[in-house]
């Protein structure tokens, strides 16, 4: 197969929500993770990848574990925004900045919730499904 397609790159794919095996096809129904704030809708996915056809709900109950995920995002989230927080602001017991932290980390954690479900689904599916430059001409990776 000749290297004509350039290959798209790993980490514009996953923060652009692309399917993790052709990195081309979008992963949700729409782009904007803000445009409805319905769980169903902000999670809503097409059966199949457009472009390679890779399923993405491998399995009955697969975006269970994406819970682990979006837990380990929000902590390490937190865990960053502290770490600014203590190299900028600094931190002390004897005010108020560790609940100024607290209060606009929570917020912060609120507000990116809907990028964060999706941002889950994509990191998970991606454990188990790789990227093919050549996917045109495999077969999309099943689970039985
Ligand atoms: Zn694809």
């Amino acid at each position: 197969m000749s290297d004509s397609k350039p290959t798209p790159n790993y980490w514009w794919a996953t923060f652009a929500n692309k399917c993790p095996r052709c990195r081309r096809g979008p992963m949700f129904s729409n782009n904007n993770p803000y445009r409805s704030l319905k769980a169903d809708m902000i999670l809503e996915m097409p059966e199949k990848c457009p472009v390679c056809q890779q399923k993405y709900d491998l399995e009955p109950g697969f975006w269970y574990g994406t819970g682990y995920v979006s837990y380990a995002l929000a902590f390490a989230m937190s865990v960053t925004t502290f770490v600014a927080w203590y190299v900028l602001l600094g931190m002390s017991i004897d005010d108020s900045r560790v609940f100024w932290w607290l209060g606009i980390n929570s917020v912060l954690l609120v507000v990116l919730q809907p990028w964060l479900m999706r941002f889950s689904r994509v990191v998970y599916l991606r454990l188990f499904v790789h990227f093919d430059k050549e996917y045109e001409n495999h077969q999309p990776k099943e689970f039985d």
